[in-house]
């Protein structure tokens, strides 16, 4: 098929030539015997506008130029004498590829994004889910060039696990057995024995684990997949299929993790701030005011790095001085988003690394802190080396750790939190065989693009989100 994609029409100036665009209606008006169309492709935000005289086609066709409906246009390029673009398209000869009712759902304007995602099959049609879409996609390419650029290798980790020693309680389990006819021992546990793969297996939380392996064995590598969490959140920060991203590497210490956390955000704002610039301003204009100005901002910050010990500090001391809080925030407590918040949009107003954790709260592999901290004139609980990067209007968008690269100590955690560990002797052969410090970080794709894109709700940020009691399309 001939056909000038609408984001070159708008760039060519070879006016007088002939050219064919296709795309979906987004508006047709009609002045004296002239009709205007706005079409889109998808190819960028921006529509083409194609001009014809009513009296040049039949009164039929022309009918059937609603919202929505798809054409193939034939015309000449010329020179616009609209405000606001370039070039249009006078139309010669009209296509009507694929005819759309008025029970369109993306018909009107305004719809609230509730209502998007009860039609989430059609709202890609609109321009914000059109700018989110190539935000996304830019995204993407963003996290394969830098890593790509930096020397990490792409490194694939199953999707199907066999152990549970990070997600115990939230994972979806993958079966093929017959669940009308469980069968089971005499202490009522099912036998997985002639099931698939002779075991319990589920859809993968992290790809760390793995990751691990390649890292100890390529130097630097990065996962980049989805993952599934079970965990019943209704939030507007948490999906149960979501991407993540995570890089893991080879001889690195807590500074050397945060500075690549903190360059590998700023090259992925960097890169939309480059390459996404029509998509921004028409998110900036219709979603979130404040968004460029934010993203501009995070690329001139340094990002705070602050310890957690430190952070209680800060937080008890706003309680002293009158702010409240839903939850409490005392040393050894997992910090809640409101806490998060504060920190980053109230107290600091900048990014922040938060560190050296209590270690009951983070996960058994993190490196355990060799001195604890004092709080209140009191020594401590051990701390992990733990970071996990908050922003603005998002809160926790990157967790990640230095890992524990002693077999003993590791074995200690591992034990006195009785996690299951008999299908994980492979993790624990990367501390017996060649161990060495590494470390790296998981960032939720989502919550970056929530953040990249001013979007409120993380569901409108993935094509078709996966949330309790919610998997339609
Ligand atoms: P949270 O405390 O927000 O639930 P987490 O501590 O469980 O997150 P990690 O296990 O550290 O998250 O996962 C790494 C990253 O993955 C998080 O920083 C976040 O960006 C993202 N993430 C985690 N859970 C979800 C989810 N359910 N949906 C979307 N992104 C998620
Ligand atoms: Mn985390």
């Amino acid at each position: 098929m001939k056909r000038t994609k609408v984001i070159d029409a708008l760039q060519r100036t070879d006016y007088g030539s002939d050219i064919t665009v296709m795309g979906w209606v987004r508006s047709k008006r009609g002045s004296k015997g002239i009709f205007f169309i706005a079409l889109n492709d998808g190819s960028t935000i921006k529509n083409v506008q194609i001009v014809g005289d009513e009296a040049n086609f039949s009164a039929e066709m022309l009918k059937q130029i609603t919202t929505g409906a798809c054409l193939s246009v034939d015309g000449k390029l010329v020179e616009s004498p609209a405000a606001g673009q370039a070039s249009e398209v006078q139309a010669t000869r009209i296509e009507v590829l694929g005819t759309c009712g008025n029970d369109y759902p993306m018909q009107k304007k305004g719809q609230t994004f509730e209502y998007m995602r009860q039609h989430a099959h059609m709202r890609l049609r609109t321009n914000t889910f059109g700018a989110v879409m190539r935000i996304r996609h830019n995204m993407a390419m963003a996290i394969h060039t830098y890593f790509h650029e930096h020397g990490y290798f792409y490194f694939h980790t199953p999707l199907i696990t066999a152990s549970d020693a990070e997600g115990a309680g939230q994972m979806f389990q993958v079966t093929t057995k017959n669940l009308y006819d469980l069968k089971k021992n005499e202490e009522g546990h099912i036998i997985y024995d002639d099931d698939f793969f002779g075991k319990m297996t589920s859809l993968t939380v992290s790809g760390q684990l793995e990751g691990e392996l390649g890292a100890t064995a390529l130097g630097a590598i990065y996962t980049f997949g989805p993952t599934f969490r079970a965990e019943n959140s209704n939030t507007p920060r948490h999906l149960a299929e979501f991407w993540m991203i995570e890089p893991e590497v080879a001889f690195i210490d807590l500074d050397d993790l945060m500075d690549l956390e903190e360059d590998f955000i700023k090259y992925c704002v960097r890169w939309a701030l480059n390459n996404c610039k029509d998509d921004l301003e028409f998110l900036n204009k219709m979603v979130d005011k404040g968004l460029i100005a934010r993203l501009e901002g995070v690329l001139k910050e340094e990002f705070v790095r602050l310890d957690y010990t430190k952070g209680i500090e800060i937080l008890q001391q706003a309680i002293k001085d009158g702010r409240k809080f839903e939850f409490p925030c005392n040393w050894g407590d997992d910090l809640a988003s409101e806490h998060e918040r504060f920190l980053v949009e109230e107290y600091f107003r900048k990014p922040v690394i938060m560190t050296h954790y209590p270690k009951k709260i983070k996960a058994f592999y993190m490196k355990i802190d060799e001195k604890n901290p004092v709080f209140d004139g009191r020594e401590m609980e051990p701390t992990v080396q733990g970071t996990d990067v908050l922003f603005p209007q998002i809160g926790e968008i990157i967790g990640g750790s230095v890992r524990e690269e002693s077999y003993d100590k590791l074995m200690g955690e591992i034990e006195e939190r009785n996690i299951p560990m008999k299908d994980m002797w492979w993790y624990l052969d990367t501390r017996r065989f060649g161990s060495c410090p590494h470390g790296g970080f998981g960032l939720g794709f989502e919550r970056l693009i929530l953040f990249v894109t001013g979007m409120q709700n993380i569901r409108d940020v993935i094509p078709f989100p996966r949330t309790p009691k919610n998997a339609e399309f």
